[in-house]
């Protein structure tokens, strides 16, 4: 662990050297920190270092956890998790380094080259990235025939927690039907369709269990952060449906944030108990990732806006009774940014046409909406005109971060080693495959490190602090190991990638299924999955705004 904390120091020092030299020198006329090839990788070395040192910082906690119970895969495991992540990061920022310094990078003069001498001398002493990653391949395959890893990183249990959990176990085994369990785990699509989703989301409500992240007047939970790890990790391990996110963790926290007494009464009750579902109003034929040049136009009108204009890519708009929309209410002399207004539309208003796109595995998720002529009260606008570009930016920082997913990635994962296990004993195949296993336990390190960076945005959240550009890397990663799993899910279906299910929701056509349940979702959900580094913010805009926050 010294080594891996050893390890983990050098990357940031080295990003800070090879910012500033990318900023201080010049050429082609401008500073090289102005190129959007190099502020891209120097993201992507952002991302290492915050992964690597949230890592190194878990590690402690999972191995001073595992030393306590006398747990000695669990120790090794985590060890290894840790010195695999750390090394390649490391020797991967070093190298880059040196890259991005051009020739000044490999003279003695400065300290990039030492810090990869160093990282050089360190595994030589104590093993390379590769080495320690195929340990952790054979500890993990250990671990999977021994009943599975740990389930998450807060370790450090106390007795109330453990009451806690205890009571969500409970409740998780009363509320939560096999059918509910199975209809989400057939859906191949990025959200839960509101026939899965739905029924969760208001057994929660009946339980008050709605919206832990939500402060208690507005009808949260009052969890501490550790409860609602706990929570979540249960529900993801007991296969509940995903809830939609577009109320309880879109509209709510800007309608909270931004809303007047009079609208904050009225919604917000509506999202918790699921009488209002939501749709999110953003992006235009001719406005994706540069969304500030959107056209779709409100004109005033007394106490009204008239919209006319398009959304495209709109998820769920088919199932919606509300959007949250951006429109343009400012003049051709008002600057893009600042001619934008948030309005909260009704669905049902006359005018407001839904067509559905089909995605390419057939699902119907995602329409475009056409406005003609719609009337929406001034009253339904929310904030100050002109102010919808600064409430848009605050819920895509919602929108990318602030969740919990890694207990979600673990289970998916777990379900591709079941496919993976599929006729024989369990974990045969990837024991009998080093290939494999390593696969796997690339996939496993990237959850884990996962996870320790989302413990670290939870924290900033709790305390009230915007999580920053800290949610783009989440989002970033989340997305990436995702597409991951998914893809090791075909790998491991082989020629069973051919069968192809048309109807939709699976649950509900078991007449057509040819393959078994764990198998059904694989080749749809892969190519959905293609969706999540674009969707939010693609990912190249991703690395944009760390860049941004870290180069300037
Ligand atoms: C499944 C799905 C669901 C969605 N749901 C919604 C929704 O509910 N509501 C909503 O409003 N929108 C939604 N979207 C839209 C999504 O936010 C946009 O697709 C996304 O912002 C990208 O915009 P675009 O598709 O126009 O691609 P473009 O912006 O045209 O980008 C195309 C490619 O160019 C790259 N690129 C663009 N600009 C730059 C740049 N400056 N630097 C580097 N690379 C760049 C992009 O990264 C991408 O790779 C959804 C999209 C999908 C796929």
């Amino acid at each position: 662990m010294v080594a891996c904390a050893d390890s983990a120091r050098a990357p940031q020092a080295l990003r800070t050297a090879t910012v500033a030299d990318t900023r201080a020198r010049q050429q082609f006329g401008q500073p090289r920190a102005a190129n959007q090839v190099l502020r891209h990788r120097m993201a992507d070395l952002s991302v290492l270092c915050e992964e690597a040192r949230a890592m190194t910082l878990g590690a402690v906690a999972l191995v001073a956890a595992a030393e306590q119970d006398g747990d000695t895969n669990a120790r090794s495991l985590a060890a290894a998790a840790a010195r695999a992540k750390v090394a390649a990061a490391a020797r991967r920022v070093a190298e880059e380094g040196i890259q991005l310094h051009g020739g000044m990078g490999v003279t003695e003069e400065l300290t990039v080259g030492r810090y990869l001498r160093r990282q050089v001398a360190l595994e030589a002493m104590f093993g390379s990235a590769e080495a320690h990653q195929r340990r952790h391949a054979t500890l993990s395959v250990e671990r999977a025939r021994a009943g599975g890893d740990r389930p998450a990183a807060m370790q450090d249990d106390d007795a109330a927690l453990t009451a806690f959990r205890d009571e969500v176990r409970a409740f998780l085994a009363e509320a939560l039907t096999p059918e509910m369990v199975r209809a989400a785990r057939l859906n191949p699509s990025v959200f839960s369709e509101p026939e899965i989703g739905m029924p969760w989301h208001r057994a929660l409500h009946r339980r008050g269990w709605i919206a832990p992240s939500w402060p208690v007047e507005h009808g949260g939970t009052g969890w501490s952060l550790a409860q609602r790890w706990v929570f979540e990790t249960e529900c993801a391990v007991a296969g509940a449906p995903a809830l939609s996110p577009l109320g309880l963790r879109m509209a709510g926290p800007v309608i909270m944030r931004f809303g007047t007494p009079e609208q904050k009464a009225h919604y917000l009750p509506r999202i918790l108990s699921g009488e209002d579902y939501w749709c999110q109003g953003y992006s235009e034929p001719g406005s994706g990732s540069d969304l500030a040049s959107l056209a779709t136009r409100a004109v005033r009108d007394g106490d009204q806006y008239v919209i006319n204009g398009s959304k495209i890519w709109t998820t769920h708009a088919h199932h919606a009774n509300r959007m949250f929309a951006l429109v343009r209410t400012g003049g051709a002399d008002t600057r893009k940014h600042e001619g934008i207004s948030f309005l909260l539309i009704d669905m049902a208003t006359p005018g407001i046409t839904v067509r559905p796109i089909r995605s390419v595995s057939g699902d119907h998720e995602v329409n475009q909406v056409f406005f003609d002529d719609v009337r929406v009260p001034v009253s339904c606008r929310l904030g100050d005109e002109g102010q919808g570009w600064t409430i848009a930016k605050y819920l895509l920082e919602f929108e990318r971060g602030g969740a919990i997913s890694a207990g979600r990635l673990r289970a998916a994962l777990e379900r591709v080693r079941r496919l993976a296990d599929a006729g024989g004993s369990p974990g045969a195949r990837v024991a009998a495959d080093p290939d494999l296993a390593l696969a796997f336990s690339a996939v496993e390190i990237d959850i884990r490190a996962l996870e320790m960076a989302e413990l670290k945005v939870m924290s900033t959240l709790s305390v009230g602090q915007n999580p920053g550009s800290v949610s783009s890397l989440l989002k970033l990663r989340w997305s990436e190991i995702h597409q991951s799993i998914t893809k090791l899910g075909v790998r491991m279906l082989g020629a069973d990638a051919l069968a192809w299910e048309e109807l939709r929701p699976m649950h509900l056509h078991d007449d057509q299924a040819v393959l078994d349940d764990v198998a059904r979702p694989v080749v749809p959900g892969y190519l959905n999955a293609r969706a999540y580094t674009i969707f939010g913010g693609t990912s190249e805009i991703q690395r944009e705004i760390i860049a941004r926050d870290v180069i300037g």
